[in-house]
């Protein structure tokens, strides 16, 4: 007989997984961390793998039947070196946050000196910002983006950086929409003998391919996640140069995690070998000509864009004028089927639970193979949404608009109706 599956285990969780399959198909995931797996990354992600205990390192393991966990490592290891020419590559944290921390273990003791984006300005919480526990145990400052064009104050880095001479200076962002130019942070950091660490979370696989220069070669050390633009499993890596191989790997375990989650690794080794194709680096390229049709349409429609536009996967929306603030548009523009966040925008005069932007990002829309007619249309959604936030049966009738949209676009790794 065989063994019951989910459906007869647990109907109710099995109901909840097919109704976010639903949701997924039918709404236009503007999340800019967010994409779509592919089928191959969530059968290796739901494979017996995670029955396996690995703490440590291959061939170094304190627990025995690791023959095959082993190569499943290494293949992950190998293809992600390969895919961005790192020296070194630790694919065990749990998630980018954990990478992060296993930076500060390696490099810093509790009440370093540190320096990073601050989140107001696109930072990320684990570069330092103070409700973040690399703000509360470490000496932390944050930089800022200019007030007149939104883009990072490299004037204002390198005043922060003599002044408070970190042990790392992070560079990498969530909510900011141009190109990292890592060179100069590397200058900078050598000025105080900083760990340079770039966090290309969002980035990763505009990295990959090719679309956006890389940190590597630059940075000390390069973490991120792997589930954003990179079209992996969610999970972290930390990619280092040579020299710092051993403080990493000794930071993440045994400094802060236990055993590696190996079917996440495996999903991780699948993205990368996805990552490696001729497909992927076109991949790469539409997400930005996305990102870019749409930062177009959304000026057209009278929005006003952070910065102006995009460089990479991402428009940062300020709507000011179209006199709303962020929160109320990001519920009504998902009652509507297009689903964002509220977001704060640089020099915000609004508070951060209902600031004055959304942020979007092209990379799921993209795994769908939409293009710019639709992101045209998308603009046009958006604007009659945000004029008629209220409007209930308008909001119904845009989302009916937007599953019509979606149903000609399956997405990677759902059911096909
Ligand atoms: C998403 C993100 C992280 C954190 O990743 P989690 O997997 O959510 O812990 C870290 N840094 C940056 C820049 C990010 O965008």
């Amino acid at each position: 007989m065989q063994e019951p599956g989910l459906n007869e285990v647990d109907p109710k969780l099995a109901a909840l997984i097919r109704a976010e399959e639903t949701r997924e198909a039918d709404k236009l995931r503007l999340i800019a961390s967010e994409n779509y797996v592919s089928r191959a990354v969530l059968e290796a992600t739901g494979s017996v793998l995670t029955n396996k205990y690995s703490e440590g390192y291959p061939e170094k393991r304190y627990y025995e039947g690791q023959q095959i966990i082993d190569q499943v490592e290494l293949l992950a290891i190998e293809r992600l070196k390969a895919l961005f020419g790192a020296d070194h590559v630790n694919v065990q944290p749990y998630s980018g946050s954990p990478a992060n921390l296993a930076v500060y273990l390696a490099f810093c003791a509790a009440g370093d000196p540190v320096v990073g984006l601050a989140l107001p300005a696109g930072g990320h919480l684990t570069h330092g910002w103070n409700v973040s526990i690399t703000g509360k145990y470490f000496q932390s400052r944050g930089y800022g983006v200019r007030k007149d064009d939104h883009r990072i104050d490299f004037d204002e880095v390198r005043a922060i950086v003599r002044e408070h001479k970190p042990k790392i200076l992070w560079c990498g962002t969530t909510a900011y929409p141009r190109v990292l130019e890592f060179a100069k942070f590397r200058e900078i950091a050598d000025e105080v003998g900083a760990i340079l660490c770039a966090d290309i979370a969002h980035i990763a696989g505009l990295v990959a391919g090719g679309v956006h220069p890389s940190p590597i070669g630059i940075a000390d050390v390069v973490t991120s996640t792997t589930h954003k633009t990179l079209r992996g499993p969610r999970g972290g890596i930390i990619m280092c140069k040579a020299e710092h191989a051993k403080a990493i790997d000794r930071a993440v375990f045994p400094g802060l995690q236990g055993g590696p989650h190996n079917h996440t690794t495996a999903g991780i080794a699948v993205a990368a070998k996805e990552a490696q194709s001729p497909d992927f680096k076109q991949y790469a390229a539409n997400i930005v000509a996305n990102a870019k049709a749409l930062a177009e349409a959304l000026l057209g429609q009278g929005f006003n864009l952070i910065t102006g536009g995009t460089d990479n996967h991402l428009v940062l929306v300020d709507l000011t004028p179209k006199q709303i603030g962020g929160k109320p548009a990001a519920q009504a523009l998902d009652r509507a089927g297009i689903v964002c966040n509220y977001n704060s925008i640089p020099f915000d005069p609004r508070k951060p639970f209902d600031p004055s932007g959304i942020r979007m990002g092209t990379a799921a829309l993209t795994s769908r193979g939409m293009g710019p007619a639709e992101m045209q249309r998308l603009a046009g959604f958006m604007n009659r949404v945000v004029q008629a936030p209220d409007d209930g049966a308008l909001l119904d009738r845009i989302a009916a608009e937007v599953k019509e949209m979606c149903s000609a676009f399956p997405a990677p790794g759902l059911p096909r109706a």
